[in-house]
């Protein structure tokens, strides 16, 4: 996992930390870590934090998510929340709710007695369970609806009574698996939002499960992003977008260019990439790096500049356009590089542009050598055996 140096939790004393957590689910051999659904995980969340869990589907973020919940035990590692070790412990004495895609409400009763079951259940004097339900149906913006049925609601407001009945429970902490995924994308935008409001206004840690990458840059604090039951990076949303730790987080988060070189020279700060086909770059070295190391560079399309000549930057690459999509608020050009690699430029629809190229025009791709950013793991085998010379779109 990549050190996330930049970004320490915001507490001390973290609401949940999972230590080296693995969960086999007993189809590997034993001790085989590699085949295990999660495989070493290490994450800290802080108090009050919006933290998402991120992934493709099958990367162990529900099973990560039902093991700090307690419908799974961890077959290796330690959960503690707040600092309590939760072997042992069952799901009902762990302080936490958990909310689902599914709302599981009940249709015979009205929503402020859904959202009242469990308190009632609880045996919390009737008093008290009205102001509480009053107060969180206000919260979710559920007044004029509270004796409605279930079947009288949109999706959008049966998530959001779903979300109350955890709430009222005054959890210290909430975890969402995927709760908006069976949202059309309108509702789910305002939705997401929505969320991001109640969290704030409970001030009770979220930890959020999706594979929807623009959801996770909404709504968290910080993103774990998984890949294959690990964790390859932990960080703020614009840290994971601007500095993605890897390969596959570049890839997975938005689009990307990967630019495979060798190091030439490697000096305080700044080196050169050699790219293969006699053209060269400068980079900047934010870890240590030495000169002949096999690297990737990654730069986002949109900080990509077409320009007919070459551009007074260190950080730039000659190419020919091969595609040209109109996007509305931009164009995307798809350039083919002097050693036959794919990049992918975006260029905003708003005047600025310096050149509107069309296919088959030679154009130089230039950026500000701090928007490129050295990947820290080595390019995977294929990608380096063609002279390190391919950029490949991600
Ligand atoms: P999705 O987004 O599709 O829900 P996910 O990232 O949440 O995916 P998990 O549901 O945690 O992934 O599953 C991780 C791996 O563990 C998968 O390969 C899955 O098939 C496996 N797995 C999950 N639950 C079980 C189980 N009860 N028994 C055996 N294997 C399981």
């Amino acid at each position: 996992m990549a050190t996330d140096t930049l970004s320490p939790p915001p507490t001390a004393s973290p609401a949940i930390a999972l230590v080296d957590v693995v969960k086999d689910f007993g189809g590997a051999e034993a001790g085989a870590r590699d085949a295990a659904a999660v495989r070493g995980v290490d994450l800290s969340i802080g108090e009050g934090e919006f933290f998402s869990l991120l992934g493709p589907s099958g990367c162990g973020k529900t099973t990560t998510l039902r093991m700090i919940a307690g419908f799974e035990e961890p077959t290796g590692g330690q959960i503690l929340l707040h600092g309590r070790d939760m072997v042992g412990v069952p799901a009902n004495k762990r302080d936490i709710n958990m909310v689902f895609q599914s709302y599981a409400l009940f249709p015979h009763l009205s929503v402020a007695d859904n959202v009242a079951f469990g308190l009632r259940r609880k045996r919390v004097p009737k008093e008290e369970i009205r102001d509480r339900v009053e107060k969180i149906l206000g919260t979710v913006e559920l007044t004029d609806k509270a004796d409605r049925r279930p079947r009288q609601l949109s999706g959008g407001q049966q998530q959001r009574v779903a979300l109350a009945r955890a709430l009222v429970n005054r959890p210290r902490a909430l975890l969402l698996d995927e709760p908006l995924g069976a949202l059309d994308l309108k509702l789910r935008q305002s939705m997401q939002l929505e969320l991001k409001r109640i969290q704030r206004e409970v001030g009770i840690t979220f930890v959020y499960v999706t594979h929807d990458q623009a959801e996770a840059l909404t709504m968290s604090d910080r993103i774990a992003v998984m890949n294959h039951g690990r964790v390859e990076q932990v960080a703020p949303p614009q840290e994971v977008y601007e500095r993605p730790a890897t390969a596959f987080v570049a890839g997975f988060i938005g689009t990307s260019n990967l630019i495979g070189g060798r190091l030439t020279s490697v000096e305080a700060g700044t080196g050169v990439l050699d790219l293969g086909d006699g053209q060269r770059v400068t980079v900047p070295l934010r870890g240590s790096h030495t000169a002949g190391a096999v690297v990737e560079l990654t730069v986002r399309p949109e900080k990509i500049t077409l320009t007919s000549g070459s551009a007074d930057t260190a950080s730039r690459i000659r190419g020919t356009v091969r595609e040209v999509v109109y996007l509305g608020t931009s164009t995307s050009y798809t350039v083919v590089t002097g050693a036959g690699a794919e990049m992918t430029v975006f260029q905003p629809n708003d005047g600025t542009a310096s050149v509107t190229p069309a296919r088959g025009d030679a154009v130089w791709l230039s950026w500000a050598t701090d928007h490129s950013y050295l990947l820290t793991t080595a390019p995977a085998p294929a990608a380096t055996a063609a002279g390190a010379a391919s950029p490949t779109l991600r």
